[in-house]
């Protein structure tokens, strides 16, 4: 008897291995890194996660190149973030890819603004304005608490999608989310002294993280969204620096620095680089460290003066 089940055992070894291998790992394409290091949070080991894009990228300016298309054909899953964000490369992606399971309105396709409130949405749209972002503000990741609520909706669609995996995706969220609480109360004490502190954006890319710590945002360099400063602007700004207390200017890695330099130089403010994602510093290696490192930077400008 007891080497009769030895036997099946051994039998079954083999089968459970070819079994494992026969259900491989999801496949998610990630538009930003933000998404490819949540989905990578809540996937864990069930997910392949292939990210289209660097911290060190402009993501309103990708190029649908025939690699991105290749990697949008195999795909599980493509998570983005939407609001238009991805307007002038993903729609291109998704069509050239033919693949049916990632198009809008299909399980594989996640769009992360669907799931946060989104702010500057405008009233009037005049694309005189320059490069207005018509579905509002895309720039959701700079605000936590908006992570956590895209975590709560991609933790379900992958169960959906996995539903065979849909115990192992719920505990990883609820690990995660636990984490991410307990992150967000101590970023929030940390983050005290930034509160009412005025600063100039390089992009209309914080929104979300000044409205989380109650920043203020007094001038924009681009003299209209997507359009490069110029130097009348930055003159009229830096005259206007005289009867505000702006306390520093704020870019992207991905953005050239140029601007901001200027500014710091002829105002006499710290002109600060913010990851603006996952990877976008030395310092932000995740999710975590990217709000850890994103903090670190805006005191350390904050006490500059
Ligand atoms: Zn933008």
């Amino acid at each position: 008897m007891l080497k009769k089940s030895l036997w099946v055992g051994l039998i079954t070894l083999p089968l459970l291995g070819l079994t494992s291998t026969a259900h491989a790992a999801l496949k998610v394409f990630a538009c930003e890194p933000e998404w490819g290091a949540l989905a990578q949070e809540i996937g864990g080991k069930l997910v392949d996660v292939n990210v289209a894009t660097s911290a060190l990228q402009d993501p309103h300016q990708i190029q649908a190149k025939p690699s991105l298309i290749a990697r949008v054909r195999n795909a599980d899953l493509v998570i983005c973030t939407g609001a238009e964000l991805e307007i002038g490369w993903l729609p291109v992606l998704l069509q050239q890819s033919g693949n049916a399971k990632v198009q809008p309105g299909q399980l594989g396709n996640f769009a992360a603004a669907d799931y946060v409130r989104k702010l500057d949405i405008p009233t009037q749209l005049d694309r005189s304005q320059g490069d207005v972002h018509a579905a509002g503000n895309p720039h959701i990741q700079m605000d936590p608490r908006n992570i956590a609520l895209v975590a709560n909706a991609l933790g379900a669609r992958l169960q959906q999608i996995d539903s065979s995996n849909a115990s192992q995706y719920a505990q990883n969220l609820s690990s995660f989310s636990q984490r991410w609480q307990q992150a967000m109360a101590r970023w929030t004490t940390q983050a005290a002294p930034l509160k009412d502190i005025a600063v100039i954006s390089r992009h209309k890319a914080y929104p979300y993280l000044y409205e989380w710590l109650g920043m203020k945002e007094v001038a924009v360099l681009e003299p209209k969204p997507g359009v490069e400063p110029t130097a009348s602007h930055l003159q009229g700004l830096l005259t206007s620096l005289k009867s505000t207390h702006v306390r520093m200017t704020l870019y992207s890695a991905y953005q050239d620095p140029k601007a901001s330099e200027w500014l710091s130089k002829n105002g006499n403010i710290p002109a600060i680089k913010l990851p603006f994602t996952v990877g976008g510093t030395d310092g932000a290696k995740d999710l975590f460290s990217f709000f850890d490192d994103t903090l670190t930077r805006l005191l350390a400008g904050a006490n500059t003066k």
